[in-house]
């Protein structure tokens, strides 16, 4: 017998349990699936040691959802954004910018979470709405969508009629996939590290970002561990020498750490797992096609410079969803999801093509431009209007 819902979000990463949430706290009737079952406890095998810093206009998203109550009390708020140049002959800072949200408004930039902790608070806000029917362990496998709905089969052998299918299903998105969209993507042979650390020197609330050679180093604030300060980190290098780190004895690990971050943190003790994450930039051609929109890494990816992946994502599903509520009859049907293309694709490339850049630059191990780096951090930091613009800009404002 074949089952029917509202929306089927094929993918129960942040993303795709968000938008189960979301979709569900609106009324909608939503399947969920994925094969591989959330993992919400730092110290199981698998966990995500990612953290994902929401920005400003993340918070409505979750609030609507029912989700920022069960967040908040593990927020560590972002209030400084800290541009560090240490790409001179020793790994000092030679050049330290401040970008301060009280320039532009009351709130933080954002709040910091760890990716596991979401996964748990997501699962537990799913289960409390009984219109949402979540399935780990189980894949979406073919999908064939008509006008009047779309049909997926799943991996158990059930088959589903929805009215809308969200892909957010990841960067090789199967769903993308079956509906014969492309990609474009961009390769810089660089991975991530990520972990969390704790350090001697607070971080009152200030994200630094500290640039020299082979990608950014950056240390987002999370709420004190064992009485001590603790920050997420984010390590980007090439790929080989990303691989060496993160094989290091743990000693040799924390040394490195310590003249990478120019010392500005004082001795940094790995407290968790190291990560590794390859990374790629890609756009979808499209984020839309019959009966299907894609969301998250399904529809774009990111370098994780300026906390805009899934802050993207959020964006994407802020839009779905008000499409959805303006004309919840129409839900999935081509007049909404071509608005949906309309609205995020413009927005998403820019932002993409805006973090490549930055991601190259960031990269630069020549000494020479290196120091036109630095010179450009300093022109664009000293003119006000730019400062605040840029800001705005990172924040998805207008
Ligand atoms: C090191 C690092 C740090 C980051 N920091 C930030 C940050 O601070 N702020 C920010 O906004 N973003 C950040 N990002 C980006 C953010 O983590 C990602 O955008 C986000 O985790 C991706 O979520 P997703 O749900 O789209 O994809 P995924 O987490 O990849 O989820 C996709 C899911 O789809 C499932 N799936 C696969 N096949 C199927 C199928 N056939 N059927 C059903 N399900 C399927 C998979 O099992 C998986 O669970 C960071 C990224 C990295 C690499």
């Amino acid at each position: 017998m074949r089952e029917k819902t509202d929306v089927l979000i094929s993918g129960g990463g942040v993303a795709g349990l968000t938008a189960a949430a979301a979709f569900g706290a609106a009324g909608f009737s939503v399947i969920c699936t994925d094969p591989a079952p959330p993992v919400t406890e730092e110290d199981d095998a698998g966990a995500d040691m990612r953290t994902t810093a929401f920005l400003q206009p993340a918070r409505k998203v979750l609030e609507d959802a029912g989700l920022w109550s069960r967040l908040a009390p593990n927020a560590a708020a972002l209030k400084v954004m800290r541009i560090v140049d240490a790409g001179g002959e020793v790994p000092e800072a030679r050049i330290v910018k401040d970008f301060d949200a009280a320039e532009i408004g009351e709130e933080p930039f954002g709040w910091n979470f760890p990716n596991w902790l979401l996964r748990r608070e997501l699962v537990a806000r799913i289960d409390e709405l009984a219109n949402i029917d979540f399935r780990p362990g189980i894949a979406t496998r073919s999908l064939l969508a008509r006008e009047t709905e779309a049909r997926v089969t799943l991996s158990d052998g059930a088959t589903v009629a929805a009215r809308l299918i969200v892909a957010a299903d990841g960067r090789a998105s199967p769903v993308r996939e079956a509906v014969g969209i492309g990609v474009k993507t961009m390769r810089y042979g660089q991975k991530a590290l990520a972990f969390a650390v704790t350090h001697p020197i607070p971080h009152e609330n200030v994200s630094t970002e500290i640039h020299r050679t082979g990608g950014p180093f950056t240390l987002v604030p999370l709420p004190d561990r064992d009485g001590q300060p603790c920050s997420a980190v984010v390590w980007m290098e090439r790929g080989p020498e990303a691989e060496r780190l993160a094989a290091l004895p743990v000693p040799d690990f924390e040394a490195e750490m310590l003249a990478r971050s120019a010392g500005l943190f004082g001795p940094l003790k790995l407290v968790t797992r190291r990560s590794v994450w390859p990374m790629i930039a890609q756009i979808a051609e499209r984020f839309e096609a019959e009966r299907t929109a894609l969301i998250a890494e399904a529809a774009h990816v990111v370098p994780p410079i300026g906390a805009q992946g899934l802050n993207m994502s959020l964006a994407d599903l802020g839009c779905l969803l008000e499409l959805a509520k303006a004309a919840p009859d129409r839900l999935g049907d081509r007049a909404m999801l071509t608005a949906y293309h309309r609205r995020r694709w413009p927005e998403v490339k820019a932002r993409v093509m805006g973090i490549d850049l930055l991601n190259r630059t960031s990269m630069l191990s020549a000494r020479p431009l290196r120091d036109l780096r630095a010179g450009a951090l300093n022109a664009l930091y000293s003119l006000g209007p730019v400062r605040k613009t840029l800001m705005k800009a990172g924040l998805g404002m207008r």
